[in-house]
């Protein structure tokens, strides 16, 4: 053994309060410490750049609540650890959750480790609650992407990591399972660089022992061996350098992935690159620069750093929180726009409501700037409302601390508004609100929409099925409930059948809806029966149409009246239905006739033109993938802006029913993962399910089926799954398109949607 080992064999421990380095001997005492989570306190106040707001982001079962389970008991905030097949986690703390053993909303939780500050969300891993994914996005600053080592990137893993592209969220990869025999540190960095696109940036590599079992990780940065204790629940670990003499492979291996480390680090970082000229050796770098240009690489996302444990075993998570430091930003470094416009003046983000046992709201919000209090007026920029806060809370998973005060870049939940919805802007008052919108708009008009979550996209129901009521004596409960899932949850949505009078509820798939129904009977007690589900068709026109329609009506003694003229083109790009669909013509011909149009007309023509595309005349379905150009108008005398409105929908809706509509169907992206052995079973199984494509690729010991198969086709799909492959596949599915049917497939879609009603949605 070199003198190098015995000298600097770190053991790494945990106390409850500050950390110090004490030397003893040949042996130093590394105190990590996960100060007393301020449960008393009643102030929360941190210094920013100590604040991390991270989110975990996964494919379903690769260990996120493990993961958390190990960061809370490792910083001290509980003192026992829950497992998810015994269902006693703190971030599953749903009663839904904790039967299904899957995470369903995002519990924020609060912890201190190693003098930072961590706001830690766990977003659930399920595709129908998708929606969740994007609103923890929305306020997070990082994230821990976790993937199963033994399965790499999987399908929802691309899903939550184009998500967090599009929110410019910087990341760190965890590779869990890594005690699993078949799991792969190499073939999920593979994965990683195929799938994501991504340079990866290893600092730990995996260490086996003589059977080939996971014991411990080499830290690429320090060159030490990491392992764990298993006596007391991996709290402890000791830190060991590597060194040529004791261990030969393991430190040539270590050396050279630490050499091709700070090889890829210099095409990324010239500061690095200049050091490594200087000191003509990789070598000689120490983990000091090394550390500072992963950070820097990692911030400006130009290199995601790649971390490996196993969070079952107990190992690797105290350095994953440390990376959580060292390599994912501060609340200052992020969103720094919001914080100028708001030139200190409370600017904070909904994402998240709750509805306690008691029935009282809890609404989640995110600081971006100056500091919310309790008992404070508050002004809601959506909403265009003033509302008092009454208690401010700090939030461990289920437990609450009420505080005085919350500071720029924390977490707060709050009691006490009864108007506010998810995603919408708080600040103190109309007159701050209206500075920071100027500001903003100075930027760039976009910007305001973009800053004020105007945009955030919140995904249309491709399901749907009628509720009821025990009896009626419920109504008026089912109602209330109905209106508090929606404030949780945007993307479930209720409506009334004109026709049959009937509720109505839309999501995201069988699971969310039945999540929904669970809920409604477990947490307001209300045993209400869902109708059979039904698909969310669409409808649309398959050639461009003209016209000309004077609408008209006498109301008293006074004509209204509307002539105009429109044309409505197909068009596959346009995925929504906004106000923008509604083009007004500047050709030669048209300008002259457009640019007369009073103000005050403008927006009621928009707003007619989305009202007439709500139902089509085919199935009573949205029309989408259209868009609309008004070529000329006049309006008579008189008219009022509401009869403007409705001429304008009511010549679309003409247009629609002589021209005729065809439906589309939502088509899904299927992913299953399987052994080799049912692959044929399989295949056979999706070849009957209209499938539009179909790829098959090898991950590991795994084959994955990639399918594009219609919705109305997978109905109860994974129980056939479980059935034909005893439970063995799994599979995982998401929006992929619409997609126009033949006119075989239509009538019987007509059929079976008009056997229960022609309930339509938007
Ligand atoms: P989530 O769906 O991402 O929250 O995943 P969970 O934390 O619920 O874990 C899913 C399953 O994987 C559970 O049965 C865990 O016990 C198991 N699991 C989690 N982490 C590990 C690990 O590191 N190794 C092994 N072998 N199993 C793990």
């Amino acid at each position: 053994m070199c003198d190098g080992c015995l000298l600097l064999g770190y053991v790494v421990a945990m106390s409850k309060h500050y950390s110090h380095i004490k030397a003893l001997g040949g042996l130093r005492f590394l105190r990590y410490f996960s100060r007393e989570v301020g449960k008393q306190s009643t102030h929360v106040s941190s210094e920013i750049s100590r604040i991390r707001n991270v989110g975990i982001l996964a494919h379903i079962d690769a260990g996120k609540t493990t993961t958390t389970e190990r960061m809370l008991y490792y910083s001290g905030t509980i003192h026992s650890m829950g497992e998810v097949h015994r269902g006693n986690t703190v971030t599953d703390y749903m009663v839904e959750e904790r039967n299904r053993g899957i995470t369903i909303t995002s519990a924020a939780v609060t912890f201190y480790w190693n003098e930072h500050k961590f706001n830690l969300i766990d977003t659930p891993g399920h595709i129908d609650f998708t929606i969740e994914v994007e609103r923890t996005l929305n306020v997070l600053d990082g994230a821990v992407v976790i993937l199963d080592g033994s399965a790499g990137v999987e399908a929802q893993t691309l899903t939550v990591w184009r998500q967090a592209d599009r929110y410019d969220i910087p990341r760190i990869i965890f590779v869990n399972k890594m005690d699993r025999r078949d799991a792969s540190l190499n073939l999920s960095v593979e994965s990683l660089k195929y799938k994501l696109d991504l340079n990866p940036l290893l600092i730990q590599l995996p260490v086996y022992d003589d059977e080939k079992k996971f014991s411990g990780i080499i830290d690429l940065v320090s060159l030490n061996i990491l392992s764990w204790s298993e006596k007391d629940q991996g709290k402890t670990y000791t830190q060991t350098p590597v060194c040529q003499q004791r261990h030969g492979k393991l430190w040539e291996r270590a050396t050279e992935s630490r050499n091709s480390l700070i090889d890829q680090l210099t095409t990324l970082d010239d500061e690095l690159a200049d050091l490594v000229i200087q000191h003509d050796s990789m070598e000689s770098i120490s983990s000091e620069p090394l550390l500072k240009s992963l950070r820097n690489v990692s911030s400006s996302q130009k290199g995601v750093p790649i971390l490996c444990g196993s969070a079952y075993k107990n190992m690797g998570v105290q350095p994953l929180m440390n990376a959580v430091i060292n390599f994912l930003p501060s609340p200052e470094k992020r969103n720094t726009h919001l914080a100028k416009a708001f030139q200190g003046n409370l600017c904070a983000r909904v994402f998240k409501i709750i509805h306690n046992d008691q029935k009282k709201t809890l609404t989640f919000a995110r600081i971006y700037s100056g500091k919310m209090s309790k008992n404070q007026k508050i002004y809601n920029i959506q909403q265009k409302l003033t509302e008092n806060t009454g208690k401010l809370m700090v939030v461990y998973a289920d437990e609450t601390t009420e505080v005085n005060e919350v500071t720029n870049g924390n977490i707060a939940a709050v009691s006490g508004l009864k108007n506010t919805v998810t995603g919408d802007f708080l600040t103190s008052s109309y007159a701050i609100a209206e500075r920071a919108r100027k500001a903003l708009s100075l930027r760039n008009k976009a910007t305001v929409n973009e800053s004020f979550g105007i945009d955030t996209i919140v995904p249309d129901p491709v399901f749907f099925c009628s509720i009821e009521p025990p009896s009626q004596a419920y109504q008026q409960q089912l109602e209330t409930a109905l209106v508090e899932l929606q404030k949780e949850d945007p993307s479930l949505r209720v409506s009334v059948n004109e026709e049959t009078g009937q509720t109505v509820l839309a999501g995201m798939g069988e699971l969310h809806l039945d999540v929904i129904k669970n809920r409604l009977v477990t947490d307001y007690r209300i045993p209400v029966e869902l109708g059979p589900l039904q698909i969310a068709y669409k409808e649309t026109i398959t050639n461009r149409i003209q016209d000309s329609h004077t609408i008209q009506h006498k109301l008293g003694n006074k004509l209204q009246n509307v002539t105009l003229t429109l044309s409505l083109t197909p068009d596959a790009e346009r995925k929504g239905n906004s106000q923008d669909l509604l083009i007004f013509d500047r050709s030669p011909d048209s300008a002259a006739n457009i640019d007369s149009i009073p103000s005050k007309y403008i927006q009621p023509l928009k707003q007619g033109a989305v009202s007439g595309l709500a139902h089509g005349p085919r199935l009573n379905c949205p029309v989408i993938n259209i868009h609309i150009i008004l070529h000329w108008i006049e309006i008579g005398k008189g008219t009022s802006e509401t009869f403007v409105s409705a001429a304008m929908t009511q010549c679309i809706k003409k247009m629609l029913t002589e021209s005729g509509t065809v439906l589309l169907e939502p088509v899904m992206k299927v992913e299953v993962v399987t052994t080799n052995e049912f692959m044929s079973v399989i295949l056979a199984d999706l070849s009957r399910r209209r499938p539009l494509m179909q790829e098959i690729e090898d991950r590991g010991l795994n084959r994955v089926v990639v399918s594009c198969v219609p919705l109305s086709e997978l109905l109860g799909y994974a129980t056939d799954l479980r059935t034909i492959t005893s439970g063995t596949a799994t599979f995982s599915m998401e929006f992929f398109s619409y997609k126009p049917m033949t006119s075989a497939e239509e009538a019987k879609a007509i059929e079976s949607v008009t056997g229960f009603s022609t309930a339509a949605f938007t």
